[in-house]
């Protein structure tokens, strides 16, 4: 039971006009395929059709402006078109990366030669992006990374170990954050790179990925190794040593990008699991109403918070500290919805070893499950969540330094 919103004349003619777009071009074969399916499951039949049709349509980074190739969509039309991708029950296949993170960040910093020279080649898929931030000491604390970046020339020539780098193997470009400045606080000496996974012979740009096994049996992440890695000055965005502003401009994106639409996902999830639970014949058990009558009204509250982070992103242009608050409530829904899934459904969430090669066979629920675990995590963990909307969006104090001389005891 997909949600319509009524968003006003202008969003209804737009809905018109995809609705009859997708009528006519929807590949059968992917018809009630996830756009999550699709980015973790590999190889698709007529996934890179689709791709190529909805990039010659104009459907691809929708968001952007048009003057970069965009469709210069609002946060409003955007929740349409996504609406309206899990109505026809086709993947809205994106950019990952390229067009979340990465591309919004140009569009902010870059140079115009940056902006013509990068933003196109995210568009029609040339470069495929990963992120090079976390390292082995700087999660949380992404500042303290130690990576180098030695300037050689017109070249940035990058040192060191990056961690859970999700996508790398499919990446052939990193946006990488790397110390350029040894001898000023860690917040100021740090650049971001765009930086080639290869060489254009086609051999590794110094780069050494290590899959990472992960419970289900695939890797979605690396340990990634640079040695000697090069780029080109030229792909600094946003100036030497000025990588920490572009970071959280990145980083605002991937806390707050799909606030507007989020709820889409995860009101289909919703209504399948009650369908799921109604053929179980468990829905007249109270205490699984109580659990869906909660899950219900956290849904609808992430559409109500959506809206509102997407004022601020209409004045902003980008979202603000606020879009905390939405990475830490619908991290924290998910996980408990997703467990709640797991006991109503009993016996049938547990996983069941697959003889032939050893995996473990875990259906759409118990892996959007063990999926979840990690939502607390990536993009700063709900904890650090915390800290930034208490510190910046409601103005309360720091957390006291303690290598800061304490007041005397009352
Ligand atoms: C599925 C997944 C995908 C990821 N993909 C990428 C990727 O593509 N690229 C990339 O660069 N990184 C990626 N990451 C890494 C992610 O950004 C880090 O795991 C995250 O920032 C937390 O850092 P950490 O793991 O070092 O934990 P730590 O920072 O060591 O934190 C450990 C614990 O301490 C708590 N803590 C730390 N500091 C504070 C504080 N000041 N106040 C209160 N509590 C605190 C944390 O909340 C946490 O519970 C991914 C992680 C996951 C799980």
């Amino acid at each position: 039971m997909p949600l319509e919103l009524d968003l006003g004349p202008a969003a209804q003619a737009f809905r018109t006009e995809l609705r009859e777009w997708l009528e006519v071009n929807k590949p059968k074969e992917l018809i009630g395929v996830s756009a999550d399916q699709l980015a973790r499951g590999g190889q698709v039949k007529g996934a890179s059709e689709w791709a190529k049709k909805l990039t010659e349509a104009g459907y691809m980074c929708v968001s952007w402006p048009k003057e970069y190739g965009g469709r210069g969509l609002t946060g409003v039309e955007v929740a349409v078109l996504n609406e309206e991708f899990a109505r026809a029950q086709v993947p809205r296949i994106t950019r990952g990366m390229g067009e979340w993170l990465v591309g919004p960040s140009i569009i902010v910093w870059g140079t115009d030669e940056q902006k013509k020279r990068f933003l196109p080649r995210i568009i029609d898929g040339t470069d495929r992006y990963c992120q090079g931030f976390s390292e082995p000491d700087a999660g949380s604390d992404l500042a303290a990374l130690k990576t180098r970046g030695i300037i050689d020339g017109e070249e940035v020539v990058i040192t060191g170990q990056k961690v859970w780098t999700s996508g790398a193997t499919e990446a052939n470009m990193m946006f990488c954050l790397a110390r350029t400045d040894q001898d000023v606080p860690k917040h100021q000496g740090i650049s971001y790179v765009l930086t080639p996974m290869f060489k254009e012979d086609g051999s590794s740009n110094g780069v050494e990925l290590r899959p990472i096994k992960q419970p289900h049996g695939g890797s979605h992440f690396t340990e990634t190794f640079l040695t000697d890695t090069r780029a080109p000055v030229a792909n600094i965005i946003g100036g030497m040593n000025n990588g920490w502003r572009v970071t959280m401009t990145t980083l605002g994106n991937e806390r707050g990008g799909h606030a507007t639409t989020q709820h889409v996902e995860y009101t289909k999830q919703f209504w399948e699991g009650v369908e799921l639970l109604k053929a179980k014949g468990v829905t007249n058990d109270p205490t699984i109403r109580q659990n869906l009558a909660w899950a219900f009204s956290h849904v609808e509250i992430m559409r109500f918070q959506g809206l509102k982070l997407l004022s601020e992103v209409m004045a902003r242009k980008e979202p603000g500290p606020a879009a905390s608050i939405n990475k830490m409530f619908w991290s924290e829904y998910a996980q408990k919805f997703t467990a709640f899934m797991m006991n109503a459904r009993g016996a049938e969430s547990m996983l069941i070893e697959d003889d032939r090669d050893g995996k473990y066979v875990a259906d759409r629920w118990t892996s959007s499950f063990f999926q979840h675990r990690s939502s607390t995590i990536w993009g700063g963990t709900a904890q650090v969540q915390r800290n930034i909307v208490g510190e910046r969006v409601l103005g309360l104090p720091k957390e006291p330094d303690p290598n800061k001389p304490r007041p005397a005891a009352g």
